[in-house]
């Protein structure tokens, strides 16, 4: 590729705004042209108004950059939205009607059945949802969606065993980090030596997006899969980094060496392993007894690896296992930018 396709950031001041700054700096693909926060920021230099919590320091170049209001007309061909759930329907709508492909983190439209939800890795054939859209609603651009932050981890982690075996049900607990909830999120009195369980609308998400990105793909349309999921979602004090404890059901009895081999054998389908996001084992299975843990395998893949262990026996369901993922990672920033690199390289964005 040549010269890069140019993008902004819709929600550029926000958590995940920031790691998309940081994540698209180095990007071999995409620029940077341009980013866009609420009326609160727009007209002022990003660098005066962003709380920049990141490792690495903030690029001067983006530093020097006038925020924009978010609306069409801004300088980008593709849109990474990280912006707040009750505005961005209409926001996304008018830069998908004006030929921009919006790739979204919010939860607005990953249920609506024209709008791809997608974890690369997992269902690329979805992203063919997108003519249907464009036909059906007019659009030159279009939207696509990445799941829900906790769904994200479980449907990766999860997907090497409905594709060899079968999951009929799912039972999950997680133990979600508070950037999950974005900044300033949950105040440090509720947050510190605590945890809280209750994540409005999480355990809701959990159970839909789940049913919808494991299902298959036919005539345009997603068929959901057969899957009862039962999510309980608590906050605890963590940074980064959402542990999710789960019990599979199949059709059949799957012994847990069945079921780790079928974990170790996982990589992406051709096509999506190629992409720049992509990890070489998009999930790793850590025979370790003691793991994953938060603070240990959060930034394994670049944060966009999936650390899966314990499967063992399940008195309830047939396996248990736990799995840990990156938030604003893979649950986000990580994803959305994986994507916006199938869009292009499946051709509906031009190099
Ligand atoms: P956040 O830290 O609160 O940031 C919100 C961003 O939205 C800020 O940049 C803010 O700009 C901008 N904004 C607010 N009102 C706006 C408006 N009217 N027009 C344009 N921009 C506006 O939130 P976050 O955690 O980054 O989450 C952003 C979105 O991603 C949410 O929909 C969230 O549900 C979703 N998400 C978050 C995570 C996560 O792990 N945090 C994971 C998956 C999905 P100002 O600074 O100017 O106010």
């Amino acid at each position: 590729m040549t010269a890069k396709i140019p993008v902004t950031i819709l929600g550029a001041t926000g958590t995940v705004g920031q790691k998309f700054v940081r994540l698209l700096d180095a990007h071999p693909w995409f620029e940077i042209a341009s980013v866009a926060a609420s009326a609160q920021s727009a007209g002022k230099r990003y660098g005066d108004v962003v709380r920049w919590r990141e490792g690495p320091p903030l690029p001067d170049r983006v530093a020097a950059m006038t925020v924009a209001a978010a609306a069409p007309g801004i300088p980008g061909r593709i849109a990474f939205s990280a912006i707040e759930a009750d505005i961005a329907g209409e926001v996304e709508q008018a830069f998908a009607r004006a030929g921009v492909y919006v790739v979204t983190n919010t939860k607005t439209h990953r249920m609506d059945p024209d709008i791809p939800l997608l974890i690369p890795e997992v269902n690329p054939a979805h992203l063919d949802l997108l003519p249907r859209q464009q036909r059906e609603r007019g659009w030159r651009g279009g939207i696509v969606a990445n799941p829900n932050c906790s769904t994200a981890g479980l449907v990766l982690g999860v997907a090497p065993l409905h594709q060899a075996f079968g999951i009929q049900k799912l039972f999950v607990a997680t133990m979600q980090a508070v950037s999950g909830a974005g900044y300033p999120g949950v105040a440090s009195l509720d947050a510190l030596g605590n945890v809280i369980p209750h994540i409005s609308g999480e355990e809701e998400k959990m159970e839909q997006e789940t049913a919808k990105i494991l299902g298959g793909f036919a005539g345009e349309q997603v068929v959901t899969a057969p899957i009862t999921t039962s999510a309980h979602t608590n906050r605890v004090p963590v940074i980064d980094g959402h542990l999710e404890v789960v019990s599979v059901g199949f059709g059949r009895r799957v012994a847990p060496e069945e079921a780790i081999a079928a974990l170790e054998a996982f990589r992406a389908p051709a096509g999506v392993a190629e992409l720049p996001s992509t990890p070489a084992r998009p999930v790793e299975y850590d025979r370790r007894p003691d793991r994953p843990q938060s603070r240990l395998d959060i930034d394994r893949g670049a944060g966009m690896t999936v650390t899966v262990g314990r499967v063992r026996p399940c008195n309830l369901l047939d396996l248990r296992l736990v799995l840990l993922s990156h938030n604003t990672v893979r649950g986000a920033a990580g994803a959305a930018i994986q994507n916006a690199e199938l869009l292009v390289a499946r051709g509906y964005v031009p190099r």
